[in-house]
């Protein structure tokens, strides 16, 4: 029980207060900080108008170390959970080993003029969390988060040895608009136009990017083309499973994404760089940022749902075993509810459950962890309460 602070008034940030503020019983004080207030603001006015629950807002830059050290020194939260952009990690881990105070985040860490992530940068906290006697929990979204607490489970209960791991993420919603992403496009569009990598027999191996796709059939949704991406979660899985032969990740897009996408690349705006316009330096991809959706406001007209589980294959008593765990979540549902659409809420809603087994002493330790790394059976319980309920078949054809 005690204080949180919440860092990121976007799509995510939105879900996660929402969230906390149905839990007070646990999250007896909240504060929402973010780069813009009045967006901080009016996310606390509906709060109060929909659950009677006051939440405190406050104006941060969370790339400066001692204004985010002053700002957690003032409110004194016992948890910091940072829904702003991978950019800004370590500048809030840092501020947290300041102040003494825990961390939670969704997304490792990204530098700014690279697009690459990876946790060896936030790994690299493990022994000042530890000594500090602080807890890091990275990851805590749907993907990572969710799968890796589901994968976890799968260890726990249903696996001997899990041999491998697929991990499918669809998104069989439609929100209207000729293109949008579902979250901050520049880190989606940052994420999905890199090389894909898979984990086989010991190493990694590169492909070209979404150059591996296939139909996966999804439950209510029907097959689906899927593509071959990279994601974190895969890193800190095979390091923690390493009976697992092989990991993948696969995640759908449509054709007119894909077009608009290529389009997007070849002509430039996809560029992290700075350009020169007119004397004045500019991001191409955070120009663009600026000209698509915002992705807050897709939730209106959203139909349709998400589908993301963990189609794993392994040993139980000997013989082989096949396991699938998956959540749909309908956008409609989740914007009624929170205002967001389905991709901010499956993200948002394992952050407080992940925030809520830290309140309650349920994840507790000294370090850096993921999330697969604490007991999987109470966040079941409470994520599937809390609006992601979840859904297993068992010895089925996984299609992969
Ligand atoms: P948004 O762009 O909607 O929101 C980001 C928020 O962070 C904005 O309010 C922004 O402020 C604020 N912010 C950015 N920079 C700073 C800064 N320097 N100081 C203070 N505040 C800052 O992103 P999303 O809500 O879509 O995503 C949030 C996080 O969730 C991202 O890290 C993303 O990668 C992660 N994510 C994780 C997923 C998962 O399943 N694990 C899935 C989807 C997202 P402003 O409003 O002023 O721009």
């Amino acid at each position: 029980m005690g204080k949180v602070l919440i860092i990121g008034a976007g799509g995510v940030g939105t879900v996660v207060v929402h969230k906390v503020a149905q839990n007070t019983d646990v999250f007896t004080e909240i504060m929402l900080a973010s780069r813009t207030k009045s967006k901080c603001d009016d996310i606390a006015k509906t709060i109060k108008e929909r659950y009677g629950v006051t939440i405190q807002t406050a104006q941060v830059d969370a790339d400066n170390v001692p204004e985010l050290t002053a700002l957690f020194n003032s409110f004194k939260p016992e948890l910091v959970i940072n829904v702003a952009l991978p950019y800004q990690d370590l500048t809030i881990m840092d501020a947290c080993l300041a102040a003494g105070c825990n961390y939670l985040d969704t997304a490792n860490y990204e530098p700014k003029d690279v697009a690459h992530f990876e946790y060896s940068w936030q790994w690299a906290y493990q022994d000042r969390f530890k000594e500090a006697g602080l807890t890091a929990i990275l990851g805590c979204g749907f993907d990572p988060g969710m799968t890796g607490v589901y994968t976890a489970y799968a260890a726990k209960h249903h696996f001997d040895e899990i041999h491998y791991l697929d991990i499918v993420d669809c998104n069989a919603g439609d929100h209207g608009k000729a293109f949008a992403t579902n979250f901050n496009p520049e880190i989606n569009i940052r994420e999905i136009t890199q090389k894909g990598r898979y984990w086989e027999n010991g190493e990694w191996v590169e492909t070209a990017p979404l150059s591996i796709h296939q139909p996966i059939t999804y439950p209510e949704i029907g097959a689906r083309e899927s593509y071959l991406l990279f994601h974190e979660e895969l890193e800190s899985l095979v390091k923690n499973y390493p009976t697992i032969k092989r990991a993948r990740f696969w995640m759908t897009f449509g054709q007119e994404y894909l077009t608009h996408l290529r389009v997007i690349q070849n002509i430039g705006m996809s560029r992290i760089d700075e350009v020169d316009y007119n004397g004045v330096k500019i991001v191409p991809i955070q120009f663009l940022k600026a000209v698509l959706p915002n992705p807050q406001d897709l939730g209106e007209n959203y139909t349709g749902y998400t589908s993301i589980g963990c189609r794993i294959k392994g040993i139980k008593d000997g013989k082989e075993k096949t396991y699938y765990v998956y959540n749909n979540c309908s956008h409609k549902a989740a914007f009624d509810e929170t205002g967001m659409q389905g991709v901010s809420y499956t993200t948002g809603v394992p952050a407080m459950t992940g925030a809520y087994m830290f309140m309650t002493k349920q994840w507790q330790g000294a370090g850096v962890f993921n999330v697969e790394e604490f007991n999987p059976d109470p966040f079941m319980k409470k994520v599937a309460e809390s609006g992601l309920p979840w859904h297993e078949i068992i010895d089925n054809d996984l299609e992969l």
